[in-house]
């Protein structure tokens, strides 16, 4: 057989602990048989970021930002702990949130749906997508405790010295006040790069805030959002069939649970922060959600949600075979292949990104599956594998759909 050619290169991000050895795992069973990849890698696993003092984290969202699109393998986020563990010299930062400040994205995350891994909401039947805005609100906020009697304001002074005050409260008795912020081209980028993932994945588009109760500030929220629409996208969604859908976020938490799913839901920050993880929840299982972070002007980088599953690559470095799910990861990189092969224009390329999620698919509803989900499905026929066996069931799948 040959292989399908690319043209374009991954930016491939190596990561660490159990989904590095499943990244090499996936790499030989699933892909090299089958395309002729190409990708410029870099290496984020904990050592080599602390060799590079980071840089290479730099240099792969630089990287991304060159070619367009990368597929990232889970990284530790270094603490304490890992200090000691791996003596480092600094404790770096998180990989995802320098990435995520070099190419000023949004996160969208998806659920996996298979047959026999139910969501605890019966009605579900499609994946609800969350977008979370990633920048402000109470994540930059500023706090006060106020001990006693006195006036409480919110000052703004320009830049000719000139001030504005509004009164928070008059406190007869101790209290606390909170100063909140976000800036409007922030707000902006994260309305366009739902709009755009809106039209890429042909899914309605749902915003909610609270503004009624919030008059300034997330009423500026939905304007900045209607007015983008009205101006950029209106047109291009009718075209699509898709729908930007506004509403307050106590009526789109109702109407989340009782609807079908298949809509992209974008949030505020902590409503964004709270509700993914109660949506990743109700869907049965963090293995099987995929995440992919989209830049203002068309970066994709694309990952699983979930960490580097330590525990089990302890139980790995002692010998034994581990069933830990490796569905996020290949979705991972068959999100990266698709979108390489549409940016390309290579068929091909976006069709065995298809039949290597087919196959996946196909295996866990046959019965074969890893542990996390023979424990919660609803087959009578499953039947636990190690993740070897599992990649193996998949590739056998993929060799028939590819024949
Ligand atoms: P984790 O996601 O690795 O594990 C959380 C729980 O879910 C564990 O019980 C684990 O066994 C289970 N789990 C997760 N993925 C699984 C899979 N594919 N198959 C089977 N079970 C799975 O999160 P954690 O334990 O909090 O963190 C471990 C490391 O991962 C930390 O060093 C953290 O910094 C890092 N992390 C990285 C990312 C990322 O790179 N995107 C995200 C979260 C955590």
């Amino acid at each position: 057989m040959t292989k399908i050619a690319m043209t374009t290169p991954l930016v491939e991000m190596d990561g660490d602990e159990m989904t590095r050895v499943l990244w090499k795992m996936i790499k030989d069973e699933l892909i090299l048989p089958f395309v002729d990849l190409k990708t410029e890698y870099y290496d984020l696993g904990l050592e080599y970021r602390d060799q590079t003092r980071d840089q290479v984290t730099i240099d792969s969202a630089n990287a991304t930002k060159k070619y367009g699109v990368a597929v990232k393998c889970a990284t530790i986020t270094p603490n304490a702990a890992r200090m000691t563990e791996y003596n480092l010299h600094e404790m770096w930062k998180s990989p995802n949130g320098t990435i995520r400040a070099i190419l000023d994205g949004t996160v969208f995350r998806a659920p996996i749906l298979v047959k026999g891994v139910e969501p605890l909401v019966k009605n579900w039947k499609k994946p609800i997508t969350i977008a979370r805005h990633a920048y402000g609100d109470v994540y930059k906020a500023t706090e006060m405790k106020i001990p006693g009697p006195g006036k409480t304001e919110l000052v703004y002074t320009n830049e000719a010295g000139e001030e504005t005050r509004e009164l928070i409260h008059n406190f007869t008795g101790a209290g606390i006040i909170q100063g909140q912020h976000n800036v409007v081209a922030s707000i902006e980028n994260f309305a366009h790069c739902c709009f755009r993932y809106a039209l890429d994945t042909k899914q309605d588009l749902w915003f909610a805030t609270k503004d009624t109760i919030s008059k300034k500030y997330d009423h500026t929220f939905k304007d900045i959002f209607q007015e983008i629409y009205d101006r950029d996208y209106k047109e291009a969604f009718e075209k699509a069939g898709i729908e930007y859908f506004y509403t307050l976020i106590d009526d789109a938490v109702a109407r989340v649970i009782r609807s079908e799913g298949g809509y992209i839901w974008a949030c505020k920050n902590y409503d964004g922060d709270v509700m993914s993880d109660m949506v990743a929840t109700a869907f049965g299982s963090l293995a099987m959600m995929t995440s992919v972070l989209v830049s203002p002007n068309g970066c994709y980088e694309y990952e699983a949600a979930h960490g580097t599953v330590q525990r089990h690559y302890y139980q790995y470095k002692e010998g034994k075979k581990t069933s830990t799910n490796p569905v996020a990861t290949i979705f991972a990189w068959s999100g990266a292949f698709r979108k390489r092969g549409e940016m390309d224009g290579l068929e091909k390329l976006c069709d065995y990104a298809d039949k290597l999620e087919q196959a996946t698919i196909d295996t866990i509803e046959s019965g074969i599956m890893t542990k996390d989900l023979s424990a919660i499905t609803t087959l009578s026929n499953a039947q636990t594998v190690t993740s070897e066996e599992f990649l193996s069931a998949i590739r056998s799948r993929l060799e028939a759909l590819l024949a």
